[in-house]
């Protein structure tokens, strides 16, 4: 008779036990806190309950999708230095659109990307100059008139931009589209958010600037309205203060496409239906766009796009970590409503 014997590796081990380490080694565990060396302290508990919120909603409104938001960022593997800073090393995103998580995630994302773009743009065209520029157009009452809506809103940005004294001094630009919930009589406003970046010769003549109005004019003929739409532009200024007016319109246009206090009332009817109605607006829409230089610049950078459904939302900082001293895991817990470290 022989013994079967076979040595279980440290790794093995570690596998095997995981399930237990998962477990509260003392009565009380270490509530999770993500500070970064600005001493911002990272959201993670209030976005996720925000999110928690959302997936109640969908729940009720028997979507699908639901449980996946519900799991949204549940676990979170952080990689820690030695000054005990963290850095997110994986999760599970749900990469909903209306996902509280996921958008945080994104709008960092999108406005380190769009800040490293901004600077590799001036880097090579100095004196380029740059507009920031708000299109929006009638409120909507619904979801299907939101969906198509923003399309048209898109076409109609691409039409505007082959004008030709647009296109003239057009070096690139991004946009981003936003939708508003207007609380009083419950409809949707859906606008673009512009960065431009034009030539200096933009600012010389008649012959190049375009004057508040004619972009109005321009954006009414482009969406083909009988109205006269709501159209700003604002020269930016590339220093101003602390923070650079460029600074300023990225993280204007790295906003969340909407925001959750737009949509979480006291009414609960009306939230099922702002859901309902932005679920069915936003349904396979980008959301954010490059174009000419600022989109040619994405590419070289080799970035993710991050309204995409493969957009990596572990890494958004800048600041990964440079030495691993160890590993902790966070853990949602459904009756603290809080993560916690084991
Ligand atoms: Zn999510």
């Amino acid at each position: 008779m022989s013994y079967h014997t076979k040595t279980v590796s440290r790794r093995e081990l570690f596998v095997i036990l995981y399930p237990y380490r998962t477990l509260p080694q003392h009565e009380k565990s270490i509530t999770l806190k993500d500070q970064k060396k600005n001493g911002k302290e990272q959201p993670w508990k209030e976005k996720k309950i925000a999110s928690l919120d959302y997936a109640e909603l969908l729940h009720i409104l028997e979507f699908n999708k639901a449980s996946r938001v519900q799991q949204c960022g549940t676990v979170l593997d952080f990689n820690v230095d030695h000054e005990g800073y963290l850095t997110l090393a994986h999760a599970w995103f749900c990469k909903s659109r209306l996902c509280q998580i996921c958008n945080w995630r994104r709008a960092m994302k999108h406005s380190g990307q769009t800040k490293k773009i901004v600077a590799e743009v001036i880097r090579r065209k100095p004196k380029a100059r740059w507009l920031f520029l708000t299109l929006t157009v009638k409120n909507v009452y619904d979801g299907e008139e939101l969906n198509q809506n923003l399309s048209e809103m898109a076409r109609g940005f691409r039409k505007m931009v082959q004008y030709k004294k647009v296109a003239k001094n057009m070096i690139g630009f991004m946009r981003a589209s936003e939708v508003t919930v207007n609380p009083k009589d419950h409809s949707y406003n859906q606008h673009l958010h512009v960065l431009l970046c034009v030539e200096s010769t933009y600012f010389k003549n008649q012959d190049n600037y375009i004057k508040q109005n004619e972009w109005t004019q321009f954006w009414q003929k482009a969406m083909k309205l009988d109205y006269t739409p709501v159209v700003n532009v604002q020269a930016i200024k590339p220093k101003n203060g602390e923070k650079s007016d460029i600074a300023s319109a990225v993280d204007e246009t790295a906003k969340y496409p909407v925001k959750s206090t737009d949509y979480m009332t006291d009414d609960r009817d009306r939230n099922l239906q702002v859901v309902k109605d932005l679920e069915e607006g936003l349904r396979q829409k980008r959301l954010i766009s490059y174009g000419g230089l600022l989109k040619e610049v994405h590419k070289e950078l080799h970035m993710d796009e991050v309204d995409d459904e493969e957009a990596d939302l572990i890494h958004t900082d800048e600041d990964e970590a440079e030495e691993v001293a160890y590993s902790i895991v966070a853990i949602w817990n459904w009756q603290k409503k809080k993560y916690l470290i084991h």
